[in-house]
Protein backbone atom coordinates (compact mmCIF):
# COMPACT_ATOMS: atom_id res chain seq x y z
CA UNK A 1 0.00 0.00 0.00
CA UNK A 2 1.69 3.43 -1.15
CA UNK A 3 4.67 4.00 -2.63
CA UNK A 4 7.85 5.31 -0.53
CA UNK A 5 10.09 7.53 -2.30
CA UNK A 6 13.84 6.99 -2.35
CA UNK A 7 13.76 10.48 -0.88
CA UNK A 8 12.10 9.22 1.91
CA UNK A 9 13.66 5.59 1.97
CA UNK A 10 17.02 7.92 2.48
CA UNK A 11 15.52 10.56 5.25
CA UNK A 12 14.64 7.48 7.49
CA UNK A 13 17.52 5.75 6.57
CA UNK A 14 19.62 9.01 7.85
CA UNK A 15 17.79 9.96 10.41
CA UNK A 16 17.68 6.59 12.41
CA UNK A 17 20.52 5.29 13.92
CA UNK A 18 21.10 1.68 13.87
CA UNK A 19 22.72 0.74 16.87
CA UNK A 20 20.37 2.68 19.16
CA UNK A 21 17.44 1.31 17.00
CA UNK A 22 18.61 -2.43 17.44
CA UNK A 23 19.30 -2.07 20.95
CA UNK A 24 15.58 -1.50 21.97
CA UNK A 25 15.65 -5.19 20.65
CA UNK A 26 17.78 -6.77 21.58
CA UNK A 27 21.25 -6.49 24.62
CA UNK A 28 24.26 -4.99 22.56
CA UNK A 29 28.09 -4.61 23.24
CA UNK A 30 30.89 -2.84 22.64
CA UNK A 31 33.93 -4.62 20.82
CA UNK A 32 36.41 -4.14 18.35
CA UNK A 33 34.63 -0.81 17.14
CA UNK A 34 31.23 -2.92 16.38
CA UNK A 35 28.14 -3.65 18.88
CA UNK A 36 27.33 -7.65 19.44
CA UNK A 37 24.90 -9.43 20.08
CA UNK A 38 22.92 -12.41 19.95
CA UNK A 39 21.17 -12.80 16.59
CA UNK A 40 17.28 -12.51 16.27
CA UNK A 41 17.09 -14.70 13.10
CA UNK A 42 18.74 -17.88 14.07
CA UNK A 43 18.40 -19.82 17.42
CA UNK A 44 21.61 -19.55 19.08
CA UNK A 45 23.23 -17.80 21.96
CA UNK A 46 26.19 -16.79 21.15
CA UNK A 47 26.83 -13.04 20.08
CA UNK A 48 27.00 -13.39 16.67
CA UNK A 49 25.20 -10.36 15.46
CA UNK A 50 27.47 -7.25 14.74
CA UNK A 51 26.11 -3.89 14.24
CA UNK A 52 28.81 -0.92 12.68
CA UNK A 53 27.92 2.77 13.94
CA UNK A 54 29.38 4.15 10.79
CA UNK A 55 28.11 2.26 7.92
CA UNK A 56 24.81 1.79 9.35
CA UNK A 57 24.66 -1.90 8.98
CA UNK A 58 24.18 -4.81 10.55
CA UNK A 59 25.24 -8.35 10.10
CA UNK A 60 24.87 -11.78 11.76
CA UNK A 61 28.32 -13.85 10.92
CA UNK A 62 26.44 -16.87 11.36
CA UNK A 63 23.42 -16.91 9.40
CA UNK A 64 24.55 -14.20 6.62
CA UNK A 65 21.19 -11.90 7.27
CA UNK A 66 21.98 -8.64 7.14
CA UNK A 67 21.15 -4.99 5.91
CA UNK A 68 20.23 -1.65 7.01
CA UNK A 69 17.89 -0.50 9.66
CA UNK A 70 14.72 -0.62 6.77
CA UNK A 71 15.76 -4.68 6.06
CA UNK A 72 16.37 -4.88 10.01
CA UNK A 73 12.77 -3.83 10.92
CA UNK A 74 11.41 -5.74 8.00
CA UNK A 75 12.61 -8.86 8.98
CA UNK A 76 12.53 -8.66 13.01
CA UNK A 77 8.85 -7.55 12.99
CA UNK A 78 7.85 -8.77 9.43
CA UNK A 79 6.61 -5.98 7.51
CA UNK A 80 6.68 -5.25 4.08
CA UNK A 81 9.25 -2.41 2.68
CA UNK A 82 6.77 0.44 2.78
CA UNK A 83 5.50 -0.70 6.02
CA UNK A 84 8.81 -0.75 7.82
CA UNK A 85 9.81 2.59 6.48
CA UNK A 86 6.80 4.08 7.81
CA UNK A 87 7.53 2.40 11.54
CA UNK A 88 11.02 3.95 10.94
CA UNK A 89 9.01 6.78 10.16
CA UNK A 90 6.18 6.80 13.19
CA UNK A 91 9.46 6.19 15.25
CA UNK A 92 11.49 9.32 14.24
CA UNK A 93 8.61 11.32 14.82
CA UNK A 94 8.85 10.39 18.84
CA UNK A 95 12.35 10.96 18.82
CA UNK A 96 12.69 14.44 18.02
CA UNK A 97 15.81 15.64 19.82
CA UNK A 98 18.99 14.74 20.10
CA UNK A 99 22.70 15.74 20.73
CA UNK A 100 24.94 18.08 18.08
CA UNK A 101 28.50 18.01 18.70
CA UNK A 102 31.61 19.63 17.30
CA UNK A 103 34.18 17.26 17.21
CA UNK A 104 38.26 18.56 16.89
CA UNK A 105 39.79 16.27 14.56
CA UNK A 106 43.91 16.12 14.11
CA UNK A 107 45.38 18.72 11.98
CA UNK A 108 42.80 21.15 12.79
CA UNK A 109 39.94 19.65 11.40
CA UNK A 110 36.20 19.33 12.42
CA UNK A 111 33.48 16.78 12.53
CA UNK A 112 30.36 18.16 12.91
CA UNK A 113 27.41 15.52 13.83
CA UNK A 114 24.05 14.61 15.16
CA UNK A 115 22.93 11.89 17.77
CA UNK A 116 20.58 10.50 20.09
CA UNK A 117 23.24 8.72 22.17
CA UNK A 118 26.73 10.41 22.46
CA UNK A 119 28.43 8.31 24.59
CA UNK A 120 28.16 5.61 21.79
CA UNK A 121 29.00 8.03 19.00
CA UNK A 122 31.81 9.60 20.91
CA UNK A 123 32.77 5.66 21.71
CA UNK A 124 32.47 5.07 17.68
CA UNK A 125 34.87 7.94 17.16
CA UNK A 126 37.41 6.96 19.07
CA UNK A 127 37.56 3.14 18.08
CA UNK A 128 37.63 4.19 14.30
CA UNK A 129 33.91 3.27 13.42
CA UNK A 130 33.14 6.59 11.92
CA UNK A 131 34.11 5.92 8.20
CA UNK A 132 34.28 9.41 7.18
CA UNK A 133 36.32 12.06 7.68
CA UNK A 134 37.99 10.45 10.63
CA UNK A 135 39.98 8.16 8.53
CA UNK A 136 42.21 10.82 7.98
CA UNK A 137 42.11 12.79 10.71
CA UNK A 138 42.14 11.25 13.92
CA UNK A 139 39.28 12.46 16.91
CA UNK A 140 40.94 14.82 19.72
CA UNK A 141 38.06 15.88 21.44
CA UNK A 142 34.79 17.15 21.45
CA UNK A 143 34.72 21.13 21.80
CA UNK A 144 31.04 21.81 21.57
CA UNK A 145 27.65 20.19 22.60
CA UNK A 146 24.27 21.01 22.22
CA UNK A 147 22.03 18.77 23.96
CA UNK A 148 18.11 18.20 22.64
CA UNK A 149 17.88 19.87 19.31
CA UNK A 150 16.19 18.92 16.13
CA UNK A 151 18.50 17.15 14.07
CA UNK A 152 18.45 20.04 11.55
CA UNK A 153 20.83 21.86 13.73
CA UNK A 154 23.48 19.45 12.59
CA UNK A 155 23.69 21.43 9.12
CA UNK A 156 23.47 24.80 11.10
CA UNK A 157 26.24 24.27 12.86
CA UNK A 158 28.21 22.18 10.52
CA UNK A 159 27.32 25.67 8.13
CA UNK A 160 28.77 28.01 10.55
CA UNK A 161 32.29 26.03 11.28
CA UNK A 162 32.81 26.42 7.71
CA UNK A 163 32.37 29.66 7.42
CA UNK A 164 35.18 30.14 10.23
CA UNK A 165 37.50 27.57 9.35
CA UNK A 166 36.18 26.77 5.17
CA UNK A 167 34.73 23.97 3.67
CA UNK A 168 37.39 21.41 3.58
CA UNK A 169 38.13 21.56 7.20
CA UNK A 170 34.61 20.95 8.31
CA UNK A 171 33.36 17.40 7.84
CA UNK A 172 29.48 16.81 8.55
CA UNK A 173 27.77 13.48 7.41
CA UNK A 174 24.55 15.71 7.02
CA UNK A 175 26.10 17.79 4.78
CA UNK A 176 28.10 15.56 3.37
CA UNK A 177 25.45 12.74 2.53
CA UNK A 178 24.56 13.61 -1.15
CA UNK A 179 28.34 13.09 -2.42
CA UNK A 180 27.93 9.32 -1.49
CA UNK A 181 25.18 8.97 -4.67
CA UNK A 182 27.89 9.48 -7.14
CA UNK A 183 30.29 7.18 -5.84
CA UNK A 184 33.43 7.33 -8.14
CA UNK A 185 35.77 4.29 -6.54
CA UNK A 186 34.87 0.85 -9.27
CA UNK A 187 33.43 -2.35 -7.49
CA UNK A 188 37.02 -3.79 -8.92
CA UNK A 189 38.32 -2.93 -5.66
CA UNK A 190 35.72 -3.55 -3.45
CA UNK A 191 37.36 -6.58 -1.44
CA UNK A 192 41.15 -5.11 -1.68
CA UNK A 193 42.29 -3.84 1.18
CA UNK A 194 46.06 -2.57 1.60
CA UNK A 195 47.93 -1.12 -1.05
CA UNK A 196 48.73 1.98 -3.27
CA UNK A 197 47.28 3.87 -5.95
CA UNK A 198 48.21 6.33 -8.80
CA UNK A 199 45.61 9.25 -9.53
CA UNK A 200 45.12 11.08 -12.35
CA UNK A 201 43.90 14.41 -11.43
CA UNK A 202 42.65 17.98 -13.08
CA UNK A 203 45.58 20.60 -14.92
CA UNK A 204 47.72 17.38 -15.33
CA UNK A 205 48.64 16.72 -12.03
CA UNK A 206 48.87 13.35 -10.29
CA UNK A 207 48.61 11.78 -6.79
CA UNK A 208 50.16 8.57 -5.02
CA UNK A 209 48.58 7.33 -2.15
CA UNK A 210 48.77 4.47 0.28
CA UNK A 211 46.50 3.01 2.83
CA UNK A 212 45.26 0.01 4.65
CA UNK A 213 42.18 -0.05 3.06
CA UNK A 214 43.08 1.03 -0.42
CA UNK A 215 39.33 1.61 -1.49
CA UNK A 216 38.70 3.84 1.81
CA UNK A 217 41.95 5.53 0.80
CA UNK A 218 40.84 6.63 -2.86
CA UNK A 219 37.24 7.92 -2.18
CA UNK A 220 38.80 9.92 0.55
CA UNK A 221 40.67 11.67 -2.10
CA UNK A 222 37.93 11.55 -4.53
CA UNK A 223 35.64 13.31 -1.74
CA UNK A 224 37.89 15.99 -0.25
CA UNK A 225 39.21 14.54 2.78
CA UNK A 226 42.61 13.77 1.53
CA UNK A 227 44.86 16.16 1.04
CA UNK A 228 45.31 19.57 0.22
CA UNK A 229 46.57 18.70 -3.27
CA UNK A 230 43.69 16.98 -4.68
CA UNK A 231 41.53 18.76 -2.78
CA UNK A 232 43.42 22.03 -6.32
CA UNK A 233 43.48 19.11 -8.52
CA UNK A 234 40.10 17.20 -8.32
CA UNK A 235 40.77 13.52 -9.38
CA UNK A 236 39.74 12.68 -12.37
CA UNK A 237 40.31 8.80 -12.90
CA UNK A 238 42.63 5.85 -11.24
CA UNK A 239 45.56 4.89 -13.14
CA UNK A 240 47.19 2.14 -11.34
CA UNK A 241 46.47 0.50 -8.21
CA UNK A 242 49.12 -2.16 -6.09
CA UNK A 243 47.79 -4.21 -3.39
CA UNK A 244 50.91 -4.52 -1.49
CA UNK A 245 51.49 -4.63 2.41
CA UNK A 246 54.20 -2.77 2.01
CA UNK A 247 53.93 0.82 2.70
CA UNK A 248 57.67 1.14 0.89
CA UNK A 249 54.94 0.73 -2.07
CA UNK A 250 54.01 4.20 -1.70
CA UNK A 251 57.34 6.02 -2.15
CA UNK A 252 58.27 3.70 -4.75
CA UNK A 253 54.59 4.49 -6.68
CA UNK A 254 55.72 8.08 -5.99
CA UNK A 255 58.83 8.50 -7.05
CA UNK A 256 58.11 5.99 -10.58
CA UNK A 257 55.20 9.02 -10.83
CA UNK A 258 57.41 11.81 -10.40
CA UNK A 259 60.33 10.30 -13.34
CA UNK A 260 57.04 9.65 -15.62
CA UNK A 261 55.30 12.65 -15.17
CA UNK A 262 58.17 15.61 -13.82
CA UNK A 263 58.24 15.72 -10.17
CA UNK A 264 56.69 19.16 -9.67
CA UNK A 265 53.32 17.57 -10.88
CA UNK A 266 52.90 14.78 -8.57
CA UNK A 267 52.45 14.39 -4.58
CA UNK A 268 52.66 11.89 -2.35
CA UNK A 269 53.99 9.48 -0.13
CA UNK A 270 56.09 12.45 2.28
CA UNK A 271 56.05 14.87 -0.88
CA UNK A 272 52.41 15.76 -0.10
CA UNK A 273 52.39 20.07 0.49
CA UNK A 274 51.46 21.94 -2.36
CA UNK A 275 54.76 23.68 -2.59
CA UNK A 276 57.77 21.52 -2.54
CA UNK A 277 61.66 21.03 -3.64
CA UNK A 278 62.79 18.58 -5.98
CA UNK A 279 63.38 15.31 -3.96
CA UNK A 280 67.23 14.58 -3.69
CA UNK A 281 65.99 10.96 -4.88
CA UNK A 282 65.35 11.76 -8.34
ZN1 LIG B 1 21.95 -15.06 12.67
Amino acid sequence: MGWISDELREQVLQETVIVQLISEQLELKMSKGYWWGRCPFHNEDGQTMFVSPGKQYFKCNRCGESGNAIMFIMKKNQLSFPDAVRFLEARRAKITHGTVYVMLLADDHYFVGYTEDLDTRIRAHFCGAMDVACDFHDPVKIIEKHEDVPPATEKEIAQLYRNLHGARRVHCGGLDARQKENDPIPEMVTNSNAGGFLLQLEHDKYFVGYGNDLQKAMRAQYNGRGCEWTRLHRPVKILRTLRSPLPETEKEMTLQAMRDFGWENVRGYRWLDVEIKKPVML
